[in-house]
């Protein structure tokens, strides 16, 4: 396939808003590649080279992408920066100026490798090197490629493709249906890399699929846990459970192999140059290759504390990753163990696991086993839940001690008790940001005036609309908001999003807030768990707590079945049986 044509797709994918059409347009330029382009395909369509968790980002700034035109379109660079003020997109500038293009008929997998090599330049005179090679592959292209090469180069070709969507869609391309998408799915939970897994389908069918297994150095998706909303609901519905304090800080996955280690975030982010002391504590162990699950948080030694999530968020940090590694150091709390040397543990019981884990870690000061008791008496989880609290932590988890490691998974083999117990909705959601509307008064100042925000509808991979957010933020946050807002405008509304209302501005589901809110209430007006003439769900008096910031993806935010299960929950403790 030439680039040319992936762009003819990529401009179909781009106008359409409907998400079924977004996996059939997708299912028909899958079914058009060779198992030797699929990968690199896999990439570009999601804007990248490689999978997320691989470090690797083209990421050219604007100002080279603006020299890089004007390089290969012989015109002035401030012709380019003007034409850019008036059109407000650089990849419309390139298609503009180069309406004469080229016909050349480069192919996918050439052009995803001169992108490669533009990413991986570096070192002294890269930059030029990088603006030449770019300017070169623009100059051979046609408009509509160049408009999306630009794009990619910047980090903005934004389709709302998800991860969901293009397995649908390579399911769609073999077999017409959405039959296959459990097994991809599966496969995509044990080595988190979609361009693998196309590869993989295409060239060995659905049996070289499920064969991938998992692999130290690259990450698994994370076991997540469930909500109930008392100690007693927890013993009623588990029995005996293996309680562990919930430490607020950050997940991380680290992989061992030898001396190479990788600690990745939960959505895929690699975490291994921030979170040194982690990974230099991992270097230090006697197995030779290992992967552990935990959380990272800052511990200050002196006061005996854990810090406050904020705290343990500015490690995530490009620059005075030192500095701040000595002010800030972090401890990871080790509350899994999914391979050793050579062996998948995910299908052995937690206990047995969680023995593991202390043997793998003995005697290390910076990964720490986190202690659990086992209980299946209500007093004592009540009073472990409460002694927790009192330390500082956000709560506890509770995990069935027979239960496998199921990648991916939110069920009740984990479950999570928090200290929020007064209000009528006793946790926090996580939502994702779909519009806004334009402030008046003061607001007006910042350019955004009320957030309209949704949950994730996992089951069909859609965002719905579950309230408008105005109240919790600092003028500082929402000028934030609106800076990060203002990257993700879209002209239409996003194919994956429902909802009724429609804001001013359309914003691609990317940002995600962490909400408390008194309650939730059935709503015509919003679009998550509406189904038919049933209403759907809304927050009343809904307050952004934080901005989740990197660590979260939008398909990470909360999902309708859980708002639905939040909202059984509420109505049982109003009406007690
Ligand atoms: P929250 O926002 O409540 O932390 P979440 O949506 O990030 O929840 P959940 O799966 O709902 O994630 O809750 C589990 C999370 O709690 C894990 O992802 C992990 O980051 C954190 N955590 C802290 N301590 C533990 C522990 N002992 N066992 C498992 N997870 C823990």
């Amino acid at each position: 396939m030439t680039f040319a044509e992936l762009s003819g797709y990529l401009d179909r994918l781009e106008s359409t808003s409907s998400r079924n059409e977004l996996v059939k347009t997708l299912a028909e330029l899958y079914a058009r590649s060779s198992a030797d382009e699929i990968q690199p395909l896999t990439y570009l369509i999601q804007g990248r080279l490689v999978p997320f968790f691989e470090p690797i980002e083209i990421g050219l700034g604007e100002k080279l992408v603006i020299a890089a035109i004007a390089q290969a379109f012989a015109t002035p660079p401030d012709e380019v920066a003007k034409l850019f003020g008036r059109l407000g997109d650089l990849g419309q500038v390139a298609a503009t100026l180069s309406a004469h293009g080229s016909n050349s008929r480069l192919p996918v997998a050439e052009v995803h490798a001169r992108l490669m090599e533009i990413a991986v330049a570096s070192g002294a005179g890269s930059v030029e090197k990088k603006r030449s090679l770019f300017a070169a592959l623009l100059k051979q292209v046609d408009p509509v490629s160049a408009k999306h090469l630009v794009r990619i180069a910047l980090g903005r070709l934004r389709l709302g493709i998800g991860d969901p969507t293009v397995l649908d869609a390579l399911s769609f391309a073999k077999k017409g249906d959405k039959s296959l998408r459990p097994v991809l799915e599966g496969a995509y939970n044990r080595v988190s890399d979609l361009g693998l897994i196309a590869k993989t389908f295409w060239s060995g069918g659905e049996s070289a699929v499920n064969a991938l297994k998992v692999t130290v150095g690259r990450p698994i998706r994370s076991q997540l846990a469930e909500r109930l909303p008392n100690p007693e609901a927890v013993i009623k519905r588990l029995g005996l459970v293996a309680v562990q304090p919930k430490y607020d800080g950050i997940r991380v996955q680290i992989h061992k192999n030898g001396s190479e280690v990788r600690v990745f975030s939960r959505n895929l982010e690699d975490y291994t140059l921030m979170f040194s002391e982690l990974t230099a504590a991992a270097q230090a162990l006697k197995d030779e290759t290992l992967i552990l699950d935990g959380e990272a948080i800052a511990y200050s030694k002196e006061l005996e504390e854990y810090l406050p999530f904020q705290l343990t968020a500015s490690r995530r940090r490009q620059h005075g990753i030192e500095q701040a590694a000595r002010e800030l150091p972090l401890v990871a709390f080790i509350f899994d163990i999914l391979y050793r040397n050579g062996r998948d543990l995910t299908e052995l019981p937690y206990e047995e696991r969680l023995a593991m884990v202390d043997a793998v870690i003995a005697g290390s000061t910076v990964l720490l086993p986190a202690p659990i008791i086992k209980t299946d008496s209500v007093e004592v989880l009540t009073k472990t839940l409460l002694d927790n609290i009192s330390q500082g932590l956000e709560g506890v988890v509770v995990k069935r001690p027979d239960s496998k490691y199921q990648a991916g998974a939110r069920n009740f083999n984990w479950v999570k008790l928090k200290r929020h117990t007064s209000g009528e909705l006793n946790d926090t959601v996580d939502l994702v940001l779909l519009g806004y509307y334009f402030g008046k008064g003061k607001r007006a100042e910042f350019g955004v005036g009320a957030l309209l925000a949704g949950v994730y509808d996992a089951e069909h991979d859609r965002f719905a609309t579950i309230t408008k957010l105005g109240t919790g933020l600092s003028d500082a946050e929402w000028r934030q908001i609106h800076e990060r807002a203002d990257r993700l405008q879209v002209d239409h509304r996003p194919a994956r999003v429902e909802s009724i209302l429609t804001p001013d501005v359309w914003l691609e589901p990317e940002v995600v807030v962490e909400v408390m809110a008194d309650e939730i209430t059935p709503s015509p007006r919003h679009t998550a768990g509406k189904a038919g003439d049933e209403p759907g769900f809304a927050l009343r008096f809904p307050r952004v707590v934080s901005f989740r910031g990197a660590d979260k993806r939008p398909e990470d935010a909360t999902t309708v079945k859980e708002i639905a299960s939040l909202f059984r929950q509420q109505r049982e403790r109003k009406t007690p049986s």
